[in-house]
This record gives C-alpha cells, structure tokens and sequence, in this order.
C-alpha cells in the first residue's frame, strides 16, 4: 500500500538511456508524444518521482557527456559543465582563489552525501527560490549555455529563473554550462545562508560581490535567496552602495533596502517576517565580510 506522498518507493515505470553525446541525448529529448527528462544527480528529480510530482516516460542520464563536464578558468572568467557536482565546485582552485562566494554557497549545501550527487545544472534547472548556488552566480553575473536540436543559446542566469520550479528552459533543450565574468582586481565576496538544520534547503541566503577601490565601494552585486519567488538582485540596494564610502551607517540602510525589496512569503521553514529581519541581518554581515576581504588584496 503506497500513497502519493510516499517517498520511499518509485512506483511508475519508466525507461532509461545513458547517451554519450549530446546529439544523441537531444534526440532523445525531441522525441514526440513522450515525456523524457534529462538527469544528472537525481537528488531533486527522484524525489518529485517518489512522490509523482513527475512521471517521465524516459530518463536521460546526462552524466557521461563530455561537454556538461569540467570546470575552466580562461582570462574571460569561469567556466562550469552543467554536471559538475557541488562538491566538485567546492574544491575547485579556480572557484576558491576568484569565486568565494560561490564556494561558500557549495559548502553551505547539506551534507556530503547529496554534494557528491547533487549537480550545479540540477540547482539551477529545478529552479527551487532556495537553491543555493543561485544568489552566489547572481553576484557574479553569471550566464547559463543552453543547447537544443534547434541550437545553441546563451541566456543571464536572472532570464533563466523565472519562478519557482519555473525556468526559461524550452522543451528538449539541455544546460551544458554556467559562465562566470572575472572579477575586477579588488573584488571581495561573501554568502551567508541561513537554515533550521544544516541538511535542510535555506530559510533565506544574501550574497555579496563587491569592488573596493580605497575606502569607496566601486561597484557591487547584492542578491538574496529564498525570499522572492526566484533567487533576485536587489538593485536598489546596489545602486545606493555604489560609489560610496564604505563603513558602518551604509552598510545598514543598504540592509534596509533589502529587507524592503524582498518578497518573502511564509512557509514551513520560516515566517515572512522572520524572513525580512533575517534578510536584513545576512545581507549586512555578507556586506562586512566582503568589504573586508575586498581589502586582502587578492581577488576572492
Ligand atoms: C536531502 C536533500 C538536501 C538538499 N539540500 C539542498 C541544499 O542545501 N541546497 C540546495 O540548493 N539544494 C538542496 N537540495 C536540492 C538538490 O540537491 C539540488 O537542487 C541539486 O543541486 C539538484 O541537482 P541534481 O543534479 O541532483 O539535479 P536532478 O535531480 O538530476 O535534476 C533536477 C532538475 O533539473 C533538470 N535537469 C538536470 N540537469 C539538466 C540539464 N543539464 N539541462 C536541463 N535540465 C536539467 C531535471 O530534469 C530536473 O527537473 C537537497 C535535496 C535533498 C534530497
């Protein structure tokens, strides 16, 4: 005896393919009156399965394509194959020495178990408002290289999400990788998440990419997780901050404005209320901490 919420078991039956190129995994998804899913860590899609919130005909094992692996770092920025996992990205030198936020980000995810699994792509594609890599690619004005059997696009990863579960993705087209710009010499980054327990999805997260040139702020993204329904920029935020001295009264009425600019909603996790105080808090420690390590010297 099974019921719909019953995550244990995968009761509907379904095929599986494990293609090897991205051809073949195309004209997989293409094809007519079938539901086929691309699938890469599974650590989200299994769990919609188990409890047939989606029933695909087909799984499309993405992991043996040779383009959605490996992580570059060219003089443009990053490069991340849309399979790369958590824990990959965590450890990569590439993301530690320029990208910190975004490794704060992969190491704020759950436990090592769903880090080895769970994949960047996955974050990104299943499009939860609480994913955690987002708001940290966010600041990075990361785009995302999608490809179908009618070509190949690339689309800022703030078009990408378009709401919750929700993506720009079109039917039969695959994410094969997420691009990053270099950071400007005297960038400093941060990203906070807050949680009830550290294997659960965020209560709310705030990353922070800014540019110090002295004791002003040249440039800086804020965005938030978890608060909206997607991963969003707080431009108004941004723009007060922009060109400012850098000290303590500022970094808290830019707080301000994202506790204003959110839209929180309540839920099992937290309150709207408890989500805006939080927002508030999160958003002004990341703010220190990457104004202080802006300073080091180092792009980080
Ligand atoms: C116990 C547990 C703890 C978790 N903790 C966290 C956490 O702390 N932070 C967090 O952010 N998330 C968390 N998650 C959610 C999940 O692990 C992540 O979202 C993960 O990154 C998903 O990646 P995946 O490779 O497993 O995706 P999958 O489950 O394989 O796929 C997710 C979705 O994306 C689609 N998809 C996958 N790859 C592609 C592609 N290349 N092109 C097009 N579509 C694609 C799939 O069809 C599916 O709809 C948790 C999940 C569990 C079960």
């Amino acid at each position: 005896m099974y019921t719909a919420t019953n995550t244990r078991i995968l009761v509907p039956e379904f095929d599986y393919v494990r293609p090897s190129s991205l051809p073949v995994a195309l004209a997989e998804l293409a094809q007519t009156g079938r539901q086929n899913r691309p699938i890469l860590g599974g650590t989200d899609l299994l769990v919609q399965m188990k409890m047939e919130r989606r029933t695909p005909t087909c799984l499309v094992d993405l992991n043996d394509i040779a383009e959605l692996r490996g992580i570059a770092m060219t003089q443009k920025g990053l490069s991340i194959g849309a399979a790369t996992t958590i824990r990959q990205l965590a450890g990569a030198q590439a993301a530690r020495d320029h990208y910190r936020a975004l490794v704060e980000a992969c190491n704020a995810f759950s436990t090592v178990p769903i880090m080895v699994m769970a994949t960047i792509g996955g974050n990104l594609c299943n499009a939860s408002p609480a994913a955690d890599t987002a708001p940290a690619l966010l600041v990075f004005d990361a785009a995302v290289e999608l490809v179908s059997q009618a070509g190949r696009r690339t689309l800022p990863l703030h078009e990408f999400l378009v709401g919750p579960g929700e993506t720009a993705l079109r039917d039969g087209e695959i994410m094969v990788s997420v691009r990053l710009g270099r950071p400007a010499q005297g960038t400093g980054s941060a990203f906070i998440k807050i949680a009830r327990v550290a294997a659960d999805i965020s209560k709310a997260s705030a990353a922070v990419s800014l540019v110090r040139d002295g004791d002003r702020v040249a440039d800086c993204r804020i965005a938030l997780g978890a608060v909206a329904p997607t991963a969003v920029r707080i431009e108004r935020a941004e723009a007060c901050l922009a060109g400012k001295r850098f000290d303590a009264e500022v970094a808290e009425e830019v707080a301000e404005i994202v506790a204003q600019d959110i839209r929180p909603i309540t839920d099992v996790r937290a309150t709207k209320e408890y989500r805006r105080t939080a927002s508030r808090a999160i958003a002004m420690d990341a703010l220190k901490t990457a104004w202080k390590r802006a300073g080091e010297g180092r792009v980080a």
